[in-house]
Order: C-alpha cells, then structure tokens, then sequence
C-alpha cells in the first residue's frame, strides 16, 4: 500500500521519533504548527477515526496515554491539545489515521 505513515512506521521513511513500542509510533511533524507539534499513530494501517469501532478501538485509548506521557515528559503543565482530522471537511491530508499532539502556546477556539 502507498502510504507514508504506513512507511514511517516500517521506518522507510525517516522521522524524528518521540516514542515508540509495538503498536504505536510518535514523531514530530515536519511543518509545526506549535511549539510541540507530534504526530501519533497506529502502527496498523486505519485510514482515518471514521473507521474507528468497539472492535480496533482500544488503540485509540492506548494513543491518549501515550500523548499524556509525552506531554507530561515535555513539561506541557499549561495544557495541550490533541486533534485528529477526518476527510476533506476534516482536513485530512494522510490517509493513515494520525492525531495531532500540539502545546507550547495557547491555543485558540473555535479552530479555523
Ligand atoms: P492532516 O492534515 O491532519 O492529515 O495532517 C497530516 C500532517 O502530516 C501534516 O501536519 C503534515 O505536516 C504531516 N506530515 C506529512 N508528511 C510527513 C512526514 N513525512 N513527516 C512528518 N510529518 C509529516
Ligand atoms: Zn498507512
């Protein structure tokens, strides 16, 4: 399949990694939108949350705790954010599901 997370993941696409195990891989986005601006993924290929269920679901669970580890290792006390685009409403541009780790300055709401 031809898709650039899948590739990250398998590591034939470098980046620079901010933790890793068995199912999930974070790396830092190549244009930041943030002082801290991560992006997580599962491993597995899921095309976006829209194909999320009760039955692949518990990756997502794993994924939050994961962002909280990070957040609370890169001294983000004041908050952060994470997000995850769907479709072209969405502005989903990676068709491998990814959510966007952000923090290191306030964030505004509602987003554009
Ligand atoms: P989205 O628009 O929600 O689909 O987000 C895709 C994100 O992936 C964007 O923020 C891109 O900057 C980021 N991105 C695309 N290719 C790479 C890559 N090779 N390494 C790191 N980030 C990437
Ligand atoms: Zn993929």
């Amino acid at each position: 399949m031809d898709c650039v997370f899948c590739k990250i993941a398998a590591g034939e696409i470098p980046s620079k990694k901010a933790f890793e195990d068995d199912r999930v891989l974070a790396f830092y986005d190549l244009d930041p939108q943030a002082p801290i601006h991560i992006l997580l993924i599962p491993k597995e290929h899921i095309a976006s949350a829209a194909e999320i269920t009760e039955e692949n679901g518990t990756i997502v669970a794993h994924i939050f705790a994961v962002a909280a580890k990070l957040a609370k290792d890169l001294n983000l006390d004041k908050g952060w954010r994470v997000v995850t685009n769907v479709g072209a409403d969405g502005g989903q541009t990676v068709m491998h599901m990814h959510f966007h780790l952000l923090g290191g300055r306030s964030m505004a709401w509602p987003p554009g």
